[in-house]
């Protein structure tokens, strides 16, 4: 593990006594756990759940949830899942202690999950109890030509909403269960991702909340929690007002609002991004470094029109953006509460939030001055 050094240490302190923003890391298992808060985050901003469900002793009941033909082996295939999310969420509680943990509900491109080739059908076939024929037909149907703009994010968790109903239910049994040890109180923030319309939030809403709801009365425990969204689509970002309605807070997914908003996909970018960059189309890769122009548009217009409804409503970042420091500074102008980056940027994001700070006042040193006086 790096060792952070005495010079390093106060650098970091100054940073954090002038700037605004807090910043959070993505971090998904307990390793990246430690390493963000190693370096100082003050939350995780993102957890993503998809790679949790590609474990060798998952990923069969996962294929099973997906591609069962009626409700009951749906189900079967669920409840097996559960006590894998919910010791993947206790182990995050505990490394993170008290500290703001959103859980980012299953957004996976679906293809990822179908079984591929012959013997991968035919053991899902015989799990199932169904011919294999019957599972390459549904199979054939679930499949997409893009899957990035498909069966993903919450249209998933609408279409099978026990799946999310599961992943609420270990949210919160894991809160409670790190709570009563640690006695410190878990507030976990439960994110629903690729919303675009109010509709979806508040269907994908009532779902979380029904689930959180049963977890409690059977535990006979009371806990906070909170329900936000991710703000990636323009659609999200136009609509936010509405959005804000059933949202406790909004997260802004720069990756796919850079996508969506470019209509270019992020993993095909490199096929002529190259040569923009190098004739001068355009100046920085905007996958990498905020679009302030267009992009940054739809997530100031998200921020402004999502506290219209909410005044004071929570708002963060965890795209790649979140770790570069020239978009970091674009968020601080908009108004963003936290960045979230990957663990290994959370220094760089301290330095780049305290610097955006500065930059917004007018006598930059006399202010740090009050600041720490
Ligand atoms: C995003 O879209 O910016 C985001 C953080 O989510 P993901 O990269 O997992 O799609
Ligand atoms: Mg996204």
């Amino acid at each position: 593990e790096p060792t952070l050094s005495g010079d390093f240490s106060t650098l970091m302190g100054w940073a954090d006594s002038v700037r605004r923003m807090k910043v959070r890391a993505n971090a998904e298992t307990p390793d990246d756990a430690r390493t963000a808060r190693h370096f100082g985050a003050e939350g995780i901003g993102l957890c993503r759940t998809e790679h949790m469900f590609f474990a060798p002793d998952r990923i069969g009941f996962m294929r099973q949830m997906i591609m069962a033909g009626d409700a009951a082996a749906r189900i079967r295939a669920i409840d097996a899942l559960l006590p894998f999310q919910r010791e993947d969420f206790k182990a995050l509680f505990r490394i993170m202690a008290g500290l703001p943990v959103t859980i980012r509900l299953l957004d996976p491109p679906l293809h990822e999950f179908l079984p591929h080739g012959e013997a991968e059908l035919a053991e899902l076939a015989a799990a199932l109890g169904e011919s294999p024929e019957a599972v390459a037909a549904r199979r054939a149907a679930l499949s997409e030509a893009n899957p990035m703009l498909g069966h993903r994010g919450c249209r998933l968790g609408l279409t099978y909403p026990e799946l999310y109903a599961m992943q609420a239910r270990a949210i919160i049994e894991a809160a409670i269960a790190v709570s009563a040890e640690s006695g410190q109180p878990v507030v976990p923030e439960i994110m629903i991702p690729l919303v675009g319309m109010d509709s979806e939030l508040r269907r994908t809403r009532a779902t979380v909340e029904q689930a959180a709801a049963e977890a409690l009365e059977a535990a006979g425990v009371s806990l906070d929690f909170s329900i936000g969204t991710m703000i990636e689509l323009p659609r999200a970002a136009l609509t936010a007002d509405r959005i804000a309605q059933d949202a406790d807070f909004f997260s802004f997914g720069t990756n796919d609002l850079t996508q969506t908003t470019f209509g270019l996909s992020r993993d095909d970018s490199g096929t002529f991004m190259p040569f923009y960059l190098e004739h001068d189309l355009i100046p920085r890769d905007p996958f990498i470094s905020i679009d302030q122009e267009g992009v940054g548009q739809l997530v100031a217009m998200g921020a402004e029109r999502g506290r219209r409804t909410r005044p004071g409503l929570k708002l963060g970042v965890c795209g790649e953006h979140g770790g570069d420091p020239a978009s970091i500074g674009f968020f601080e102008s908009v108004g963003l509460d936290y960045v979230s980056c990957s663990p290994f940027r959370v220094p760089i994001a301290r330095l780049a939030a305290a610097q955006a700070a500065l930059a917004g006042r007018a006598d930059p040193v006399a202010s740090s001055r009050v600041a720490s006086s």
